[in-house]
């Protein structure tokens, strides 16, 4: 029996750590947390809280810890997280950190590399379905019918975050609030750093390996 696991998965947004996190919870059974994605359900639920977020998500700066505290604590209760947990975007700052670290036992955070660049460059050709959010990219992730969700027939739209401008606010959070984290990691002997420049089919493989061997 595979012992359980709880990964954190970080980079710039467009490294691709989304899909990766993806393939990984199939794999080793974990539960998906992408907390932007847990963000956006509120906010589409036009709740008071919901219209809280949208204001802090909408300058590209970071949510009060005590809301992603709480989503996390929820999800980890979860039947569907019995063998552990894929965290993408969190924690995403020190205080965040923290507190992951006295509730969880932390496995293993990979790091996907990519310039700031390309990283621009990726966002803004990337498009989310309307109803499930599978992630497209109109450059090398394209739909089979152009605008138009494989999966379900949703409609592809553009982020209201992945403009130009909001994706160089969101850039500059995560170099300065999220980045710093790897140290954190590196001291416990948990960083592993993957160059996120390559095939989406090369990267998983490396962390499959990686993750395979701690699962043991
Ligand atoms: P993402 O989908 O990961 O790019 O997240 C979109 C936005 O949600 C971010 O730019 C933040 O405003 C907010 N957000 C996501 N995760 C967190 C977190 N762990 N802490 C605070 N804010 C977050």
């Amino acid at each position: 029996m595979a012992k359980s696991l709880n990964i954190i998965i970080l980079g710039p947004q467009g490294c691709g750590k989304g899909t990766q996190a993806e393939l990984i919870a199939k794999k080793f059974k974990l539960f998906p947390l992408s907390m932007g994605d847990m963000l956006r359900q509120e906010i589409k639920k036009k709740t008071a809280l919901g219209k809280k977020i949208e204001k802090i998500v909408n300058t590209g700066g970071l949510v009060d810890p005590k809301i992603t505290d709480d989503i996390l604590l929820k999800v980890s209760k979860s039947k569907k997280a019995k063998h552990g947990m894929i965290l993408d975007g969190y924690p995403r700052s020190i205080e965040q950190w923290s507190f992951l670290k006295e509730n969880f036992k932390i496995d293993a955070a990979i790091e996907i590399t990519l310039s700031e660049k390309e990283s621009v460059k990726r966002m803004a050709s990337r498009r989310i379905c309307s109803k499930c959010g599978h992630t497209y990219n109109l450059a090398s992730r394209k739909p089979k019918k152009t605008g138009v969700c494989d999966i379900d027939g949703g409609k592809l739209i553009q982020r209201e975050d992945d403009t130009p401008k909001r994706i160089k606010d969101r850039l500059k959070t995560y170099h300065l609030r999220t980045e710093p984290l790897k140290n954190e990691y590196k001291k416990m002997g948990i960083l592993y750093t993957i160059n996120g420049q390559r095939p989406i089919e090369t990267i998983h493989k490396e962390i499959f390996k990686i993750l395979g061997k701690l699962s043991k």
